[in-house]
Formats: structure tokens, C-alpha cells, sequence
């Protein structure tokens, strides 16, 4: 059988509100399937980072994301390559705001992302706190649901589209409606939670893009359950 690799970026400076559940779901439904998989720590100081099939970037606070920042400059020009080369990416919150072009605190300096997303980020004076639900046009549809906790306002431009339209909560920035992106195989989602465990149709996307084959389905009644328990929540 294949064999999946998973790069988690930051993990001891990016991953409140579970996001590291997303890291144990990919993880355990590729295990499930009978792939064999390797799961690396990428963190500060770690001068080269090797090919992966999927990485991930969870949320975190300003403070930590100005570390982050500054340690994605070091590998901004080989993710981009990554992303080129079709390796799966998602980011949730404040990773996902450092996969667009920039975020801009409230005060202090410019926080500068990678630009796999082509989207960009600005603090708002709310922050948004709540449960979320988004319809969804892709397969993983009908609707993304999870957890949101952010002051960023993410706006998008040029070809990263978003993952869906907010039907209950306020997604990207509560003005447009929009939530979450899209850019090649980029995502990201401001949906905590841990998302992927409520998302499993989404997960199980992620996993057949970076395995490049279709996945036999899984009992996911539980999941389901969970899943269809937020649908329309506040
Ligand atoms: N610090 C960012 C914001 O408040 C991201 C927060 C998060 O990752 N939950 O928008």
C-alpha cells in the first residue's frame, strides 16, 4: 500500500481549539484504509523542510503567528513549489491567514504569509465567536461545520475562490459571506473544532487528492451525527 506524508507546521506555536485534531483524523482514516503513515513536526528553527503529500497549519494568537511569519520567509519559495507540484495544504484560522499575503494586526507591524493563497487579512474591532455552518458546492458538500474564534477579516482575490456561503455564523470577514478559500489544492478554513472530525467528507477529499486514488467508505455514523448536530447552530 501507498505511503501518506503529513508535514504539521508549527504545532508547538500554532494548534489551540483542538486544530490538532485535524492532524489524528487524516492520520487514522488513511491508517483505517490500510496506508502506512508518517507524520513530521516542522517547527522554529527547522532550516529545510522535506516534500509531504499534505501539510497542515493550525490557529494560534497574533503573538505566535509573528513567530510563524517569520519562519514561513524561510520556506515560502518551497511550499510555493509544493503547491505547484499538487501537495495539499489547509490551514486553519491564523495558519490559514498566513497562507494568503499578509495579516495586519490591530496594532504592530504587518504579519507577511506565503502567498499560496491569493487572499489577505486585516483585524477587525469584533471578534467573531460562534458556531458556523457553510454551504458547500464541492463534493465534499452539503455543508462544512465548526467553531469560529477570530478578529482577522479575510478577503479574497483573483482565482482562490471560497469553500462556501455562511448560513449560520459569520466566516471569512461577516460582511460577504463567504467562508474559507480555495487556490489549486490550498484550503483554508476558519472552521476549529477540531474541523476535520466533523468533516469527514472533507477529510476524505483531502486524503484522495494527496493519494491521487479514490478511498473506500468508511462507517461514518458517528462522525455524521456530530457533523449533522451543528448544522444551523449559533
Ligand atoms: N489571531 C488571529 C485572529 O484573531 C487568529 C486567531 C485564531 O487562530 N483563532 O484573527
Amino acid at each position: 500500500m501507498k505511503k501518506l506524508t503529513i508535514g504539521h507546521l508549527y504545532p508547538k506555536l500554532l494548534n489551540i481549539y483542538g486544530d490538532g485534531g485535524n492532524i489524528i483524523t487524516l492520520k487514522k482514516r488513511a491508517e483505517w484504509r490500510g496506508y502506512d503513515v508518517e507524520v513530521d513536526e516542522i517547527n522554529s528553527g527547522d532550516s529545510q523542510i522535506k516534500e509531504h503529500d499534505i501539510y497542515f497549519i493550525g490557529g494560534g494568537q497574533d503573538l505566535q503567528q509573528i513567530e510563524v511569519s517569520k519562519e514561513l520567509q524561510k520556506h515560502k519559495e518551497f511550499l510555493l513549489s509544493e503547491r505547484e507540484r499538487g501537495a495539499v495544504f489547509l490551514g486553519i484560522c491564523g495558519g490559514y491567514q498566513l497562507l494568503g499575503h499578509y495579516y495586519q494586526p490591530l496594532e504592530g507591524d504587518r504579519l507577511l504569509g506565503i502567498s499560496l493563497l491569493d487572499a489577505y487579512t486585516v483585524a477587525g474591532r469584533n471578534r467573531f465567536i460562534g458556531n458556523v455552518t457553510v454551504n458547500t458546492e464541492y463534493v465534499f458538500s452539503p455543508t462544512l461545520v465548526g467553531f469560529e474564534n477570530h478578529s482577522g477579516l479575510t478577503y479574497l482575490q483573483g482565482e482562490t475562490k471560497p469553500l462556501g456561503v455562511v448560513v449560520a455564523g459569520n466566516g471569512n470577514n461577516g460582511q460577504d459571506k463567504t467562508e474559507g478559500a480555495r487556490y489549486k489544492n490550498v484550503f483554508g478554513t476558519y472552521l476549529h473544532g477540531s474541523f476535520l472530525p466533523k468533516n469527514v467528507n472533507f477529510a476524505d477529499y483531502m486524503l484522495e487528492l494527496a493519494l491521487g486514488e479514490k478511498l473506500i467508505k468508511l462507517d461514518d455514523e458517528i462522525e455524521t451525527n456530530a457533523h449533522n448536530a451543528l448544522i444551523g447552530k449559533m
